[in-house]
């Protein structure tokens, strides 16, 4: 192909990927679609966006065609000392034909995940005169970067940065619109039972019991305003995971001691069947923990009286994850609930009879497993009960024979 057509052909693409970009409203099909671009239109082998943390200033992955996104997460690219860094800070393109000899170059994220960097192009992220992140191209597949591949990243990244914005501000709005209707409820509630209180002639039972209203949608008020915080803050990319090993018989220990004063007030016995080989897991022990107590939780909540909860872990080498289940002798899950049960705000249509929620919990649950490099899942049968699941990667030292 000779370069004019080449050039001209370009161009064309450039076009088709803006109209894309611009009508897509998908955040994380936003970033894939930037990435896929950057890559095609620069015949690299692999794609990565870093922006900067608008509180800290730090500069992180926000999507990478080439590493998981657990391994993605955590990893801070130091701004005073990498390419990345160089670009944010100068708001300049760059081409580094050859990284290891750059003195700029952080071997640090190369060390971390399996890939070799070779040749990076790279360009920051500009939207209303403010450098928001920069936009890389890796290893030229064929021969080096070149002055025309730099002015063609610099246009798609010129979209890229709108799109990215408009995609944060038009998330935000459609979260805000769901909570301020999910915030009426408990709201009316308490309005109406207030008024209620007024009135002169109210027994003292009556008057205990709107007590016990008021006191409930009040706790429902408090759980909806962490859960759509942290909701907001998985939605944006803005929660942040610290992986490490850790022992999950521990955790599960301090999971239980919170639980079994629920479960011990409905009359709910707790099983532990733990397989000595999933001792050890790499993972974010604190979300960890919000993700089993939200289990545990709604095994209690949707459980029957005297009914039974079943933890039990499974280590499947061969995969390295480790399977955590939890059990319940419960109502079970109607076959078409079942494939809704993880979105956001979706409660089983009878929930609100046996327990007061607001339908983000599990929602939240799954994204933290999945953005922690495992699964989450559910089985389910109406009148015997539940059984989620989820898994993590175990720690790989605990797999390597002595
Ligand atoms: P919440 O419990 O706050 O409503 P969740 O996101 O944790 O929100 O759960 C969503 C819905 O899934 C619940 O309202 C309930 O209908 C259903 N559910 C969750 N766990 C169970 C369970 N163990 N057994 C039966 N139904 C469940």
């Amino acid at each position: 192909m000779d370069t004019v057509t080449d050039y001209s052909r370009r161009l064309e693409r450039l076009i088709e990927i803006s109209r894309t970009l611009a009508s897509t409203l998908d955040h994380h099909q936003l970033l894939r679609n930037i990435l896929n671009a950057a890559i095609e239109l620069t015949g690299a082998e692999a794609a990565s966006i870093m922006l900067a943390d608008s509180k800290s200033g730090e500069l992180r992955f926000e999507a990478t065609s080439n590493i998981d996104s657990a391994q993605m997460e955590g990893l801070v690219i130091p701004v005073d000392s990498s390419i990345a860094g160089w670009i944010f800070t100068h708001a300049q393109p760059l081409i580094v034909p050859d990284v290891s000899r750059d003195p700029r170059w952080n071997p640090n994220v190369d060390s971390q995940v399996d890939f070799t960097t070779r040749s990076i192009l790279g360009v920051p992220l500009i939207h209303r005169n403010q450098t928001i992140g920069v936009l890389e191209a890796l290893n030229k597949q064929a021969g080096s970067f070149t002055e025309e591949d730099t002015a063609t990243l610099q246009t798609l990244a010129a979209q890229a940065a709108i799109a990215i914005t408009n995609s944060r501000l038009f998330q935000q709005a459609d979260l805000i619109a769901e909570i301020v209707h999910e915030l009426r409820t408990p709201l009316g509630a308490i309005m109406a039972t207030t008024h209620l209180l007024q009135r002169a002639q109210l027994s003292e039972e009556k008057r205990a019991e709107l007590l016990r209203t008021i006191q409930r949608e009040t706790e429902r008020l408090t759980t909806m305003t962490t859960d759509f915080l942290d909701m907001a803050r998985l939605e944006s990319g803005r929660m942040r995971f610290r992986r490490e090993p850790f022992n999950l018989p521990e955790l599960i220990a301090e999971c239980l001691d919170i639980i079994r004063p629920q479960a011990a007030a409905h009359g709910v016995t707790i099983e532990l069947h733990l397989d000595p080989a999933a001792a050890t897991i790499n993972s974010d022990r604190g979300k960890l923990k919000q993700v089993l107590l939200n289990l545990l939780t709604n095994a209690v909540k949707y459980n029957k009286e005297h009914g039974r909860i079943i933890l039990s872990t499974e280590a499947t080498p061969q995969n390295m994850v480790c399977r955590v289940s939890v059990t319940d002798t419960g109502k079970g899950i109607p076959p078409d609930s079942l494939t809704q049960i993880f979105q956001k705000f979706y409660r089983v249509p009878d929930s609100e009879g046996y327990a007061t929620g607001t339908g983000l919990g599990l929602s939240i649950a799954r994204k933290i497993v999945e953005l922690l490099g495992g699964e989450m899942n559910v089985e389910s049968q109406v009148g015997v009960g539940s059984t989620f699941w989820f898994t993590q990667p175990l720690k790989y030292t605990t797999l390597i024979p002595a």
